[in-house]
């Protein structure tokens, strides 16, 4: 018998394969020789029979270059921390497209001269808020927080109340970030409770503002009481109102979230907030404040070191001005289409049945609010082979079962999960 380890076929040979030469070009020789080369060991292994090893190649070819693959949310958590926050839109994705070459960022194609860096976007988020006299944009709402303590309390104080101080994930600390400008946090009050003297009295003028924080992934309840921003704006030093969510005007479903507009109108001289969590755009941290303030902030020289891509601008003016995009669609889905769409997946599904759940908001905030949802309940072993498949599919385990929500899944994408289920059945 000769020896298997002959019959594999040789790199060039794969390699000139037109499927793979085709794969090399799009996402480089190297890539697609290391995947070549691991078939090649199966075949040597005796795992896979020699004349199998380029189908095998090509089937293990990655999506892109990237490592980055596409996840089918059905967690029924809209915003969903750990899956990248927000889904773009499809005209956002498209502006990204569109803007990913050389483009007119910062250049007026009418005169010829240098222009106003992403004024596009800086135009649409002003026309969404037109409350604010100025607004800016930054990488993210961290960003933005570091440019109000810079700006705002350069070796001052940051006064904030007890009940404020907050984790945001993965370690960081707002008070920890501020201070990290060299400014200093002035706390007041207790951790359920703050009262306007409280903030009256810690006012001097070694004051910087006061940062009122909202708390988006935690309530506090029982006794408490805290300060809303109208009150403090009559205390005479700047109110810096960081928001979280980037609601730019109040949500029906989120009455407890704030929003830039009403910040704004109650007092606040500057409102921060994400561009990835219940707006729906990409990464970046909005301000928005009057027009001296704002103009203070970008001249501030660390500015440059914050500031914000040509993909991210082109994503959020098609997000502000492009059909709402997923996370509101998945805000505002009625509870009958859902049913009504899980009905119709299960149909088609061995062993799926319809249950009714309750979603989440997520890392967008909103910490108290259920969704009523619908979803396609599964065996849990499901599970894995769902997550390790193309497109991966993320449910969420309950009582045994994995449940795939249709609240985060787009409707456009019913088919793809159809197939990707059936593809672990088979
Ligand atoms: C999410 C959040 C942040 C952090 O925002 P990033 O855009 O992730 O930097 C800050 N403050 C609040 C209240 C938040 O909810």
């Amino acid at each position: 018998m000769t020896d298997p380890r002959r019959r594999v076929p040789r790199t060039d040979a794969l390699l000139a394969d037109p499927r793979l030469a085709e794969a090399a070009h799009v996402l480089g020789r190297a890539l697609v020789k290391s995947v070549v080369a691991q078939a090649q060991q199966r075949a040597r292994d005796g795992q896979i029979p020699p004349e199998r090893v380029a189908d095998e190649a090509v089937a293990a070819l990655p999506h892109s270059a990237a490592r980055l693959r596409p996840v089918i949310n059905a967690t029924g958590v809209v915003v969903h921390t750990n899956l990248g926050r927000a889904p773009l839109s499809r005209a956002a994705v498209d502006a990204v497209v569109t803007a990913s070459g050389a483009t007119d960022v910062e250049f007026d194609l009418e005169t010829g001269r240098r222009a106003r860096r992403g004024r596009g976007a800086l135009a649409a988020l002003a026309a969404a808020v037109p409350s604010a006299g100025g607004v800016h944009v930054v990488n993210n709402n961290a960003a933005a927080l570091l440019l109000a303590a810079m700006t705002l309390a350069p070796s001052k104080e940051i006064v904030v109340s007890r009940g404020e101080l907050i984790e945001i994930g993965d370690g960081f600390r707002l008070p920890e970030l501020m201070q990290s400008t060299g400014s200093r946090f002035r706390e007041v009050g207790t951790t359920n409770r703050t009262h306007l003297r409280d903030y009256a009295d810690a006012l001097g003028p070694d004051t910087g503002f006061i940062l009122k924080v909202h708390p988006s992934n935690y309530t506090v309840g029982g006794f408490t009481s805290a300060v809303g921003v109208r009150d403090l704006a009559a205390l005479e030093v700047p109110v810096v109102a960081d928001i979280g969510s980037g609601l730019l005007t109040p949500h029906p479903l989120l009455p407890d979230e704030p929003d830039a507009t009403t910040m704004l109108r109650d007092g606040a001289d500057l409102v921060t907030a994400s561009g990835d969590k219940l707006l729906g755009g990409p990464q970046a941290g909005l301000l928005f404040g009057d027009a001296e303030l704002i103009e203070r902030l970008r001249r501030h020289p660390a500015a440059r070191a914050l500031r914000v891509d040509k993909l991210t601008l082109a994503a959020l003016e098609a997000t502000l001005v492009g059909p709402p995009p997923p996370v509101l669609q998945a805000l505002d889905a009625d509870v009958a289409d859902l049913r009504a769409r899980a009905q119709r997946l299960a149909a088609q599904l061995p062993r799926a049945q319809v249950v009714d759940c309750v979603a989440a908001v997520g890392g967008g905030g909103a910490p108290d609010v259920e969704l009523p949802s619908a979803a396609v309940s599964l065996p849990e072993s499901y599970a894995r082979p769902l997550r390790t498949g193309t497109p991966a599919v993320v449910g969420r385990l309950e009582s045994g079962r994995c449940l795939l929500d249709l609240r985060t899944v787009a409707a456009a994408d019913d088919d793809l999960l159809a197939k990707a289920v059936l593809a672990c059945t088979s």
